[in-house]
């Protein structure tokens, strides 16, 4: 257990996290339960992640398969607690991360569609730990959005501008894949406010391939830059350090 001071130190950071986004929203003209809360626990163990749930989330972020996997053991016993898969995806991990995730953010190939596609089909996920994706509820397709690299930045996963349409298609082609949106990470900048026109790129790629008919969510914004992406429209926030602290322990 955490002890009480920790519990409400968590308490109020997650209270100062949520009047961020509302201020975003109201500073943006939208409506704050347009954006949902994902709160990103990489590095953090799992009494952190039940406290949290404690508090109210339900929505959880994990960049790297297995260490989502050892945390899902853990708490298997949280009946609403939905993983979200942020971390860039090998091929090798696709059937771990099927078993546990709720939606997977960074889809970036027609390649780990069909891979993704097939495991989802062979193992289709309990029905409280699906994701809702926008106002539709949970439908037993397993919510995927699909990685952008709006910056061109060689070091980072998702699919270029150009090849985003070629991914559509094929998560659009896998009949136990639900198409969910798009998702970013801008290059990193000083200033959050530059970060703003990546975003912009990544609301205007949603315009070109459909709108948000086709692509309801668009998750982008973190600890930095939260307020630019949802000035650019940003449904899903993905939220560590200001929830937890910095992550200076090692995973478990
Ligand atoms: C770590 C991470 C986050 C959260 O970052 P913070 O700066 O701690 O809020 C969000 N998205 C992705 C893809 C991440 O890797």
């Amino acid at each position: 257990m955490y002890s009480r001071a920790a519990m409400s130190e968590l308490a109020a950071r997650l209270d100062a996290v949520r009047a961020r986004i509302r201020a975003a929203t109201e500073a943006a003209g939208r409506r704050a339960e347009d954006v949902r809360l994902i709160a990103v626990t990489k590095a953090q163990p799992a009494a952190v992640v039940r406290e949290a749930y404690a508090l109210g989330l339900r929505d959880f972020g994990e960049n790297y398969v297995q260490e989502l996997e050892a945390k899902a053991e853990e708490l298997g016993d949280l009946p609403e607690l939905r993983w979200h898969v942020i971390g860039h995806l090998q091929r090798n991990k696709v059937k771990l991360a099927v078993r546990h995730a709720a939606a997977l953010h960074t889809v970036d190939s027609p390649r780990l569609s069909a891979e993704l596609g097939r495991r989802a089909a062979e193992a289709p996920i309990p029905e409280p730990r699906r994701f809702p994706i926008g106002a539709q509820a949970p439908d037993g397709r397993l919510p995927v959005l699909i990685e952008v690299n709006v910056g061109g930045e060689k070091q980072k996963g998702g699919c270029t501008p150009d090849e985003l349409g070629s991914v559509i298609a094929a998560v659009q082609g896998a009949p136990a894949l639900r198409l969910a949106g798009l998702m970013t990470v801008p290059p990193h900048t000083a200033d959050a406010s530059q970060a703003q026109p990546f975003f912009e790129s990544l609301a205007a790629l949603r315009e070109q391939h459909g709108g948000a008919d086709v692509l309801p969510e668009l998750s982008m914004g973190m600890t930095h830059d939260l307020e630019a992406a949802v000035a650019a429209g940003a449904t899903l926030v993905r939220v560590g350090t200001a929830i937890f602290g910095p992550r200076g322990r090692a995973p478990r």
